[in-house]
């Protein structure tokens, strides 16, 4: 039976309760877009996946098939089980904010992935205790020897995914970021949906 898709509309967010066990699959539909991925344990939201946990338990800077990534309190939340996407994600840059974008010189407001968050998480009926650094599912950030970061295009391809696996009971949320400024979702600088499935 195909997988029921459930959209993640640019520039916006959208949440899901996942069980233990349940595996989530992350679509890159248009190819381009980031989807930056939160989880938060479903008996206590202020235990919540964390990049830096993470990072210290994968030692890596970015996860690989078969990674766990680990809460604040160090225990497995979502585990890597199959990346077609070309295996480039971020879990360095905090998610965007309006205080980014007024950095960037935009002026008035404009949509961001702190706010889908929060909006998302509503939307089921929970409040996020803090946006935690994101999972930034398809974002390129390369580094250098030296240790330069930069702001580069998606590698992924149209269709291209993630598998997760929910290794507790958990709120997921995505925000397909709407970022329009940097290049990050591509060098046409136009956010997409995305989508993902349960199963
Ligand atoms: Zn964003």
């Amino acid at each position: 039976m195909p997988d029921e898709l459930i959209a993640i509309p640019a520039r916006s967010g959208k949440a899901a309760f996942v069980t233990r066990g349940q595996t989530v699959k992350v679509i890159n539909t248009h190819g381009e877009q980031v989807v930056d991925t939160w989880a938060f344990s479903r008996a206590d939201l202020t235990e919540f996946m964390s990049m830096e946990h993470s990072r210290a338990g994968i030692q890596r800077l970015i996860p690989a098939v078969g990674d766990a990534m680990l809460t604040n309190r160090r225990r497995p939340i979502l585990t890597l089980l199959e990346d077609t996407s070309g295996g480039i994600h971020d879990t360095l840059m905090a998610a965007c904010d309006v205080y980014r974008y007024q950095r960037l010189g935009c002026d008035g407001y404009h949509d961001n992935c702190t706010d889908n968050l929060a909006q998302a998480m509503r939307n089921i009926g929970l409040a996020p205790p803090e946006t935690p650094s994101p999972l930034n599912l398809f974002m390129n950030i390369p580094w250098t020897a030296d240790g330069m970061l930069s702001f580069e295009p998606p590698v992924s391809t149209p269709g291209s995914y993630v598998l997760l696996r929910a290794e507790m009971d958990l709120a997921i949320a995505f925000s397909a970021c709407p970022q329009d400024v940097l290049p990050i979702n591509g060098i046409g600088r136009t956010p997409t949906e995305a989508h993902f499935a349960l199963a």
